[in-house]
């Protein structure tokens, strides 16, 4: 792979509106991106494997509970600084940004919010530091865009709960220590369960021939008969908001971490174009390329300013999940588009692993899909705006 040479485009000076704390925040993920990630991701994502090497790195930059408070090991920081910081990780990779945001957000999130002070104190400090990583099971083989439906359920054996069933797309699901799992109780109730790798009766086989996200591990997580202890359900909140709750975190993020990934494309194609010859001169010459890369920036702009605006009602505790949802629909359709365009005007070039772009394009198909698919997300804003619900 060539040496990352990245330069942030920022055409509207929106350094302007960060804080101190938020550039360097910023400037710290930045710099460990490109010194401990860039060097590796394509090796990684080629034999399609999990970096585990970066697990410490991740932690130091304070990608694991950003904004979970200092007590319990999280960074402390402001929901900006959580975007920015999954802005610049997947600059360099969305499978990475994927491991951040389920241990931030899908799994930390719910045992902080909905959590005992206990569970608080047992869990939150080892996934802030890595040494324990989680993952987050909701969609099941049968029910992905619709959750409510699922049938993984436990049941009241007086002393503890006894859980069946099986989640299937689970990241982080093969090298987990816990999972926060969603499940179904005797009165159809969801609520949240903490299981942790060991209990009897539970597996995570991984799943294969991905051809996304394939530094990332993806999995099934199986539970038959698994005694899961009283003390780890989730008391504090249950039914379907307290899942989706934990998605509307994580799509926020995710809505910031596109950015980076659309950044990284359109820096590469800018810098490719500028240099590639053809036609007795670069081809950043030729008004249909101009064209490609005018656009890319407008659109990546117009993200930026979606995303940061976010970030200030996230803030202030104003953000509304159908926000939440726009955002992260606009923001990773316009990454995939530009990572699209900018794998085109690096010709052959472009479908190789010496360029990020094929990889951030790959990657972006199931960005698109996870945490509500495109659709699924235009549904949500059609239902805001119009109060009828056209899911069914
Ligand atoms: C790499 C990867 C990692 C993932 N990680 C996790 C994880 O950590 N934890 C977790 O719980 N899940 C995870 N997921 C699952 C992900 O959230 C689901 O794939 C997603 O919600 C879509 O569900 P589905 O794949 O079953 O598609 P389906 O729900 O079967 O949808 C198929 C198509 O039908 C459309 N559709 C569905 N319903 C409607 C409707 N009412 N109206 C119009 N169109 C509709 C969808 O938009 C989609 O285009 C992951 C997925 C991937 C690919």
């Amino acid at each position: 792979m060539k040496p990352d040479l990245f330069e942030a485009p920022d055409y509207y000076n929106i350094d302007d509106l960060l804080s101190d704390e938020h550039k360097l925040v910023r400037d710290a993920a930045r710099d460990w991106v490109k010194r401990d990630v860039s060097p590796i991701i394509e090796e990684y994502a080629q034999k399609a494997e999990f970096p585990k090497q970066i697990i410490n790195g991740l932690a130091e930059i304070g990608a694991f509970g950003p904004y979970i408070p200092e007590e319990y090991g999280g960074a402390g920081l402001d929901q900006i600084s959580y975007g920015i910081i999954m802005q610049e990780i997947e600059r360099g990779d969305s499978g990475v940004r994927s491991t951040a945001s389920v241990q931030s957000s899908l799994v930390m999130y719910p045992i902080w919010k909905y959590g005992t002070e206990e569970q608080r104190q047992k869990y939150l400090p080892k996934l802030a530091s890595g040494e324990w990583m989680g993952s987050f099971g909701l969609t099941e083989p049968d029910h992905g865009s619709n959750p409510a439906g699922m049938t993984t359920n436990f049941k009241d054996m007086g002393d503890h709960y006894l859980l069946n069933g099986a989640k299937l797309w689970i990241s982080n699901s093969p090298f987990c220590n816990v999972a926060v799992v969603w499940a179904k109780n005797e009165e159809g109730r969801i609520h949240g369960l903490i299981v942790e790798r060991g209990m009897e009766g539970f597996s995570t086989p991984e799943t294969h021939n991905k051809w996304s996200l394939r530094a990332s591990a993806t999995g099934e997580l199986i539970f038959q008969d698994v005694k899961v202890p009283k003390e780890n359900l989730l008391p504090n909140k249950s039914g379907l908001g307290a899942p989706l709750g934990c998605l509307d975190s994580a799509r926020y993020g995710i809505a910031w971490g596109a950015i980076g990934a659309a950044m990284d494309c359109y820096d590469t194609a800018l810098r490719y174009s500028k240099e590639r010859i053809q036609f007795g001169k670069p081809i950043a010459g030729f008004q249909l390329q101009q064209k490609k890369l005018a656009e890319m920036i407008t659109e990546i702009t117009k993200a930026q300013l979606l995303a940061l605006r976010l970030g200030q009602l996230k803030n202030e505790d104003r953000a509304t999940s159908a926000q939440i949802s726009m955002a992260k629909r606009n923001n990773v359709d316009m990454a995939i588009k530009i990572a699209r365009e900018a794998r085109q005007m690096l010709g052959g070039m472009g479908i190789t692993g010496e360029y990020s772009i094929m990889r951030h394009m790959m990657n972006l198909e199931s960005v698109i899909t996870y945490e509500g698919t495109h659709d699924i997300h235009l549904l949500i804003t059609g239902l805001d705006i119009t109060g009828i619900n056209a899911f069914k």
